[in-house]
């Protein structure tokens, strides 16, 4: 490819930057704030502090355009919501009190008043703050913040775009408030919040705004007609407004299908389209419907939400094409930079072989710099990055880190009858009740015990270097007696060995697996100050070592009850890290089921009769269209079986997933072929039970009595009362008694209590059977 010279500057820039900082010093920052150890002016002074630095490091990597207003204290969809008005009635008093700590208040709840309800942002592993509508919302506009912090960048003498989430979204995103009817929808109140946009964009065009951008990422979603219908009249509107910026409605995440057309027709004056992955589809639908003649094209080339470089080439290419496709096209990353970390240059430990085929956010602003250059001078302009760029991706192309031949051979090799049990499901649950002999609605719990800050301490110390591998060893060792030992006196049924050497439930396993890299510094936020670091398939698969064996066994050692052996599914594996681009994720997960079957394997031969396989994040890795689903369940599932087919009929697997609602996905719960499942139930009174009942689930169940996300102790009363539920749904053979998840973001004395109560019920329960 090569491009000799477009008529006009192709221009770069980005949707939105990481907001921590290179020492996370805004969560230090506002957790400091709440903790009343820093001022409100304090605070407010760090994050002007980054943002200058953000749009500097910007500028200064060759971006023509910065973005303003996305960042955040807290989250982008919760500043929507005050920018509109949206302020929830039990917050208001807060909110007029003091803005600042209202708007925590609505992010964080205080001892009075709940939250609004978080949940993930599409199919990305950040979450937001859900909007709660009603039909008596009166919205009204707060520009406050946006044109402040427009002003800060033009201030600085750069080309600004403030970034807003787009109304469609907004109202897509939102739900019915407390005690409003739940089929309340809140697109219905779009001509009421129009005029709200209308005065801000107004306020931002004042202030100095020539364009802003508008997310509208929910109409890469399956979407009704009457959606795409609200969609066109919201931008029909917006675009005949007399005194406005000129508008750049962004889509990512995938493609924008039958929005597409919608979109391309509004009176806005530009698109902002991801051209990676399976949005990469936008390309040809682009060219279908004619172009976009008259307006500006940002293209989404580099992909903003995996961490490897782009293949410059390749990006170019669809550069060139949609340069015939566009008044003016402008390069970008296909979404906020904000769910990647900062700087890949930080990680000094990644083997420098490595290392040159990572891209974090500074990384991709350069690229996007330099495509933006190809695309305006000519491709002779950048034919040094071009030629570094085709050796980096050589050389990962052709590593053995990236092709171990043995792990390819053995996955290809596997057969369908590999990936299955040897004995169907009736016949394994006979087998496993005469090993195990456990009473009726046995006790279990689903993992992890208290992350005591000994726990913690222990693991710094051993990083440091303060204590040696065989004292850290120790100190674990202690904690199993300990656990181990109260959940022998407690009289619990199967018993676990706690978790106390897991830092993280995937991080633990990809620092012992060939292929997995973990960063030290690639911290992503989650939500609000929560940070996580994801580990990093980086290539062929393998496992040099057990990884739990050694711990589960000891445990096993100390009593004769049942331990239950305890590992990360694949598919959480894979949703909980980043992920290789250079192949399809079916093969990396198969790749990583391999490596966890050899565990369950030695698991099950070093006498563990069962064993658990985590998969709290089957249901959220759904692709976000429906075509994707069946593909995605089919490769989903076999994983998981891969993993778990290896042992004997008698050798019992439990699964556990964090959710209540898994409708959509019960035939691929069934299609797992665990012996037993665990799920969350207690806040919804144990709802799932029934509706597994109705769909005929034919295998054991736990439903969650005890919620672990409060620190409230149930009575035994009430856990009795929730079981009783369950047997209504579930006959007494088929029910286990748990809590909804693991127990380590709790503490010891309400733990203790819980489970007493939990086993105390449970002996109730069973007598009167
Ligand atoms: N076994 C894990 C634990 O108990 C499961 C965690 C999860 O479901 N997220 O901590
Ligand atoms: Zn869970």
């Amino acid at each position: 490819m090569t491009i000799k010279s477009a008529a006009a500057t192709a221009r770069a820039t980005v949707y939105g930057y990481p907001r921590q900082g290179q020492n996370r010093e805004l969560k230090k920052a506002i957790e400091g704030y709440w903790k009343g150890r820093v001022t409100a002016d304090a605070l407010r002074h760090t994050a002007a502090g980054l943002r200058r630095t953000n749009w500097q490091q910007l500028a200064d990597a060759g971006l023509h355009e910065v973005p303003t207003g996305d960042f955040s204290y807290y989250d982008h969809v919760l500043d929507t919501s005050v920018m509109v008005g949206a302020i929830p009635a039990r917050h208001r008093a807060a909110v007029q009190a003091d803005a600042l700590d209202g708007y925590f208040a609505m992010a964080r709840g205080t001892q009075d008043v709940a939250p609004l309800e978080m949940t993930k942002w599409f199919d990305t592993n950040y979450h937001y703050l859900v909007p709660e509508l009603s039909p008596d919302t009166a919205f009204s506009a707060d520009s406050t913040k946006q044109v402040a912090e427009l002003k800060e960048a033009l201030a600085l003498g750069l080309t600004a775009r403030p970034v807003l989430v787009g109304p469609v979204t907004y109202l897509l995103l939102a739900k019915p408030a407390p005690g409003i009817a739940a089929d309340f929808q809140p697109l219905t109140l779009l001509d009421r919040l129009l005029p709200v946009y209308a005065e801000v964009l107004a306020d931002l065009r004042a202030a100095g705004a020539e364009w802003v951008q508008l997310d509208e990422p929910a109409l890469v979603q399956d979407r009704t007609p009457a959606e795409l219908h609200a969609a066109a009249r919201a931008y029909r509107e917006l675009g005949s407004l007399a005194d406005r910026p000129k508008l750049l409605v962004a889509s990512y995440f995938d493609r924008l299908g039958e929005a597409l057309p919608v979109l391309a027709k509004a009176p806005v004056d530009g698109l902002a389209l991801d051209f990676t992955g399976p949005a990469a589809a936008n390309l040809d639908a682009l060219a279908s419907v004619g172009g976009l003649p008259g307006k500006r094209l940002v293209a989404g080339v580099v992909d903003g939400r995996n961490v490897w470089i782009n293949d410059l080439e390749r990006s170019l290419s669809t550069l060139g094409t949609l340069l015939g496709l566009a008044d003016r096209v402008d390069v970008a990353a296909s979404c906020s930079l904000l769910h990647v970390p900062l700087d890949a240059t930080a990680e000094r430990q990644v083997d420098p072989q490595i290392a040159r085929w990572l891209a974090f956010a500074r990384q991709k602003t350069a690229e996007i710099a330099t495509l933006a250059r190809g695309l305006t001078e000519g491709t002779g302009s950048i034919a040094a990055q071009l030629a570094a760029n085709r050796a980096d991706l050589a050389s990962r192309a052709g590593s053995s880190l990236t092709h171990d031949p043995a792990v390819r051979a053995r996955a290809t090799a596997v057969t369908d009858a590999e990936a299955r049990r040897s004995q169907p499901y009736p016949e394994r649950a006979a087998a496993q009740r005469a090993h195990l002999r456990l009473p009726l609605l046995p006790t279990t719990t689903i993992g992890s015990f208290p992350q005591t800050t000994e726990l913690r301490t222990a693991r710094a110390d051993l990083r440091a270097g303060r204590i040696n591998a065989a004292a850290y060893e120790e100190r674990i060792e202690a904690e199993i007696r300990e656990v181990v030992s109260f959940q022998e006196k407690t009289g619990i049924d199967v018993l676990v060995h706690g978790e106390a050497e897991r830092n993280d439930m995937v991080q633990y396993f990809a620092e012992q697996l060939t292929g997995y890299l973990a960063t030290q510094h690639g911290w992503v936020q989650s939500y609000g100050t929560r940070y996580v670091r994801p580990p990093i398939l980086a290539g062929d698969i393998s496992r040099p070592e057990p990884m739990t064996v050694r711990w589960t066994t000891y445990a096993q050692s100390l009593t004769d009850r049942p331990v239950k052996g305890m590992l990360t599914g694949p598919v959480t594996m894979l949703a909980w890290s980043f992920v290789r681009d250079d192949q399809p994720l079916a093969d990396t997960a198969r790749q990583v089921a391999l490596a966890l079957r050899d565990e369950v394997n030695d698991l099950e031969a070093t006498g563990t009769s069962v064993i658990q396989v985590d998969e709290p994040a089957l249901r959220e890795t759904l692709p976000l269209r429906a075509t994707g689903h069946a593909a995605y369940l089919a490769w989903a599932t076999e994983a998981f079986r891969l993993t778990t087919s290896g042992v004997r009929p008698d050798t019992q697997i439990h699964t556990h997933m964090c959710y209540a609602e898994f409708g959509d996905i019960l035939a691929a719960i069934e299609d797992l072929d665990a012996d037993v499942i665990s799920l969350e139930a207690a806040r919804s009174h144990m709802q799932v039970a029934g509706e597994l009942a109705t769909a005929g689930y034919p295998r054991e169940v736990g439903p969650g009595v005890y919620d672990i996300h409060s620190p409230r102790v149930p009575g035994a009363d009430e856990v009795a009362a929730l079981l009783r539920k369950g047997l209504e749904a579930i006959p007494a053979e088929r029910l286990w008694v748990n809590p909804d998840c693991g127990l380590k973001t709790r503490g010891w004395p309400e733990v203790r209590t819980s489970l007493e109560n939990l086993v105390t019920a449970a002996r109730e329960v069973r007598a009167a059977l």
